[in-house]
């Protein structure tokens, strides 16, 4: 068991990318077969690949250094210059990549807005582009599940589907930022593959909640991937002897799914204790790993309340204003709970 032990370490719970390889992923990246995988030489890369591809239904997936690169190799693909891109306002490409959409890809963002990050097929047909020579081409609807900044929150199957039909139907392309995807399919119980059949492309994290320590996994049509390979290589993402990394994914694929549920539950228990603490509102009850809190009540700013509570010994992160979040993960266990409650009623009262 991991984050036990030693009372006096940090409760880290600004997000869940600071997990650390277990022991026994180690072990296995130690072991780890590998090859020059630019040239597609590297078996473990390729394991990886297969059993991403198996996974989300898709014919072919490649592994990228991060989900960012993810992001910016299928929009690219997607998109040509002038293209606009249909997403919420609060999704990654949106707030998170150095406007990397209008740098790599040289596309404009048509933000849509919706309660947890989540839109509507109407929303998206609305916000098409009539055709004119003033006009920018809609060309992309990219959907982020869970959705990060709505709090973890999970999009249902039909909502997917509406909205791809509808974009399908208006002719443009789809795209699903799965980083967190996992942590929808535990929490709803739908295969993976299931929430991915509308779309063209979509990739998951493997250093989120899954505990590796770098990488992620684009997929797509076999003819997809082609040009995802070629893409990633552009891009300067293509690597060597990345089985030492890719090992730990399919480790990861294999003992760190299931496990998710108990970081959901981790996250409802939070909610909970953090919820009897003066000054403090949950947002919304938590769906998967991640907990929003309004400190408002507590007259502290975010910063100020971020500060007094690493001094008690636990992080959090900032979403907006005086909106913390908490995101439960790998390396925190359940047992830290009652001392994240009183560290957190500690920064309150000095
Ligand atoms: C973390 C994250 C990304 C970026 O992934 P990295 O692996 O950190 O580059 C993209 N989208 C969402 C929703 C994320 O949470």
């Amino acid at each position: 068991m991991r984050g036990t032990g030693d009372a006096s370490a940090l409760i880290d719970l600004s997000s869940d990318t600071v997990t650390r390889p277990t022991d026994e992923m180690r072990r296995v990246m130690y072991a780890a077969p590998v090859g020059d995988e630019q040239r597609g030489e590297d078996p473990s890369v390729r394991a990886l690949e297969e059993e991403v591809a198996e996974l989300t239904g898709k014919e072919a997936a490649v592994f990228l250094p991060s989900g960012t690169m993810c992001n910016i190799v299928a929009f690219f693909l997607h998109c040509a210059p002038g293209d606009e891109v249909i997403l919420h306002r609060d999704s990654h490409p949106a707030y998170s990549e150095n406007a990397g959409p209008a740098v790599h890809s040289r596309v404009s963002l048509h933000l849509l807005d919706g309660d947890r990050g989540i839109f509507t097929a109407e929303q998206v047909v609305s916000a098409v582009q009539p055709r004119g020579h003033q006009k920018a081409r809609s060309r992309l609807v990219s959907v982020e599940n869970t959705n990060n900044r709505g709090g973890g929150s999970v999009w249902s199957v039909e909502e997917i589907e509406e909205v791809c039909t509808a974009a399908a139907a208006q002719g443009l392309h789809t795209h699903l930022d799965g980083a967190r995807l996992l942590n929808a399919v535990v929490a709803s119980g739908m295969p993976a593959a299931r929430y991915c059949a509308g779309f063209d492309s979509i990739w998951i994290d493997l250093s989120k909640g899954l505990g590796c320590p770098i990488g992620a996994v684009l997929a797509g049509s076999v003819a997809f991937a082609a040009e995802a390979r070629w893409a990633k290589h552009l891009f300067g993402g293509a690597m060597r002897q990345a089985g030492i990394v890719a090992a730990a994914g399919v480790y990861a694929l294999r003992h760190h799914v299931e496990r998710l549920a108990d970081d959901h539950a981790l996250a409802r228990s939070l909610a909970d204790r953090l919820a009897d603490l003066p000054g403090i509102e949950i947002v919304r009850p938590p769906e998967t790993n991640i907990v929003q809190f309004d400190v408002a009540g507590t007259e502290l700013s975010g910063e100020e309340f971020l500060a007094r509570a690493e001094e008690q010994g636990v992080r959090f992160s900032l979403v907006r204003g005086t909106v913390v979040r908490a995101v439960t993960h790998l390396d925190v266990a359940a047992d830290r709970l009652p001392e994240t409650a009183s560290a957190v009623r500690a920064a309150l009262a000095t």
